[in-house]
């Protein structure tokens, strides 16, 4: 059976390599980190996985947290309006819940899931020289090394990527002592037209159950406030200071948070990119890149670890389908644009969301405050939101779907 080397222990790379591992394969995974220092480091995500990508965890027997972590039962949004309250807000139920484990939680079980599955784990900061090793004994080795430097082997595809800077300055803040959002849980969704974004939701963390804060600002404007921030408590305290500025009516809930941990905050930026997916190293050998090394969007849509999740599912059924024919950058190519052909969706609705929102969309939204069809269409759109292309994204669709004037 073929010898595949992945690189990276993150959603993509641990997903697929342990589908690997039941079809019969040899896999060894690369890992900078040691599962003792993800556990112990810093917060990386929010990630929060819709219906589907959980799914495809599920179906690898890796969904460990099921019952224990909290659901997120469904999709809130409001837009500020006057007096410290909403212009409009509504709240849909998701089809299927969502659930975010914390990956310094999630990442150490995959890997000792991997282990135990036979997989062959290695402790070591990739670079070119070990590429060409790993490159030597094995058919296949695939970059799945998220935002790390070694990304930048694969050059960025001009044509498909729109970001030359970060569109967002993003923060995360874990709490506890958040109060429960009636009358269901929810991704709490905030957007504050020309100054960012925040959403908030329930979610499983080092210390149990929690709730995550996450903040977008437009870059130079009020919500980039993180840069003179020096300890994690100045980090809560402006995150609280975000929230009362911007979206007061969230203000209550909380009041009374305190972090889950010193690790809990997380503050920074960047580029959203899309890669070409094969970089050839200065021997000729090729490599495939997987997850964000190829579509790095920004959070503002919570679909990263959903990509990842889907990435890792659609390149096991490549290979699978490969047989033991050789790996070459022709396979590696399609692999890819097998992928792209559901995540380059994903990348056109995420970045026109960075984009101010468009008449239509705002009209959508609002309307979704007094029609169920909208709300339920726009919350469950994000577990597959391809769906968007057929009446958010375009105004005409929207118009013939959703805001035709009602005859007199
Ligand atoms: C603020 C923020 C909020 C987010 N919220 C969400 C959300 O709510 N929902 C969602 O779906 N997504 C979210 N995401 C995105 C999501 O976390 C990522 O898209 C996802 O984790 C990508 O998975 P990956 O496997 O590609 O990479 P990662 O999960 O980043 O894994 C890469 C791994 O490779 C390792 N590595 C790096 N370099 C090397 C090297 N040279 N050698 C060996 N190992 C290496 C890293 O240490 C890491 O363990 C968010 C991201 C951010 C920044």
């Amino acid at each position: 059976m073929s010898i595949i080397t992945i690189i990276g222990a993150g959603q993509s790379g641990l997903q697929l390599a342990i589908g690997l591992l039941d079809n019969g394969y040899d896999v060894t995974v690369v890992s900078d980190r040691t599962p003792d220092q993800i556990a112990g480091g810093r917060v990386t995500s929010s990630q929060c996985m819709f219906g589907s990508a959980l799914a495809r965890e599920a179906a690898l027997g890796l969904d460990f947290w099921k019952t224990e972590c909290p659901n997120v039962e469904g999709i809130g949004f409001a837009v500020p309006g006057p007096e410290s309250q909403p212009a409009f807000s509504w709240q849909s139920r998701l089809d299927l819940p969502a659930q975010s484990v914390d990956q310094r939680v999630k990442m150490p079980r995959f890997i000792d899931e991997f282990i135990t599955r036979g997989g062959n784990f290695v402790l070591e900061s990739a670079d070119i020289a070990a590429l060409e090793r790993h490159c030597l004994r094995s058919d296949l080795v695939i970059v799945a090394a998220g935002k790390g430097e070694i990304a930048r082997l694969f050059t960025r595809d001009d044509q498909r990527s729109t970001f030359t800077a970060p569109a967002r300055a993003l923060a995360l803040t874990y709490v506890t002592g958040m109060t429960p959002r009636e009358p269901f849980t929810s991704v709490a969704f905030n957007l504050i037209p020309g100054i960012g974004e925040y959403f908030v939701f329930p979610a499983l963390t080092v210390t149990g159950p929690c709730e995550i804060m996450v903040m977008e600002g437009v870059p130079g404007g009020p919500m980039d406030c993180w840069s003179d921030v020096t300890s994690p408590s100045e980090h809560l305290d402006r995150a609280k200071w975000v929230v009362d500025t911007f979206t007061p009516w969230e203000s209550a809930r909380t009041r009374a948070a305190e972090l889950t941990d010193s690790n809990g905050v997380l503050a920074g930026r960047f580029a959203p990119t899309i890669r070409h997916p094969v970089a050839t190293l200065p021997s000729g050998a090729a490599v495939l890149g997987m997850g964000d090394v190829v579509v790095l969007n920004d959070p503002i849509t919570g679909q990263g670890s959903n990509n990842a999740s889907k990435c890792a599912a659609s390149y096991l059924a490549s290979i699978l389908e490969h047989g033991e024919a050789p790996f070459d950058a022709a396979f590696m190519s399609e692999t890819f644009e097998r992928y792209w052909d559901y995540a380059k969706y994903v990348v056109g609705w995420t970045n026109a969301l960075l984009a101010p929102p468009p008449e239509h969309v705002l009209a959508l939204l609002g309307s979704a405050a007094g029609d169920r069809r909208i709300a339920r269409r726009f919350a469950n759109d994000f577990d597959d939101p391809r769906d968007f292309f057929n009446w958010f994204m375009d105004p005409q669709l929207a118009a013939a779907e959703y805001l035709q004037p009602v005859a007199s």
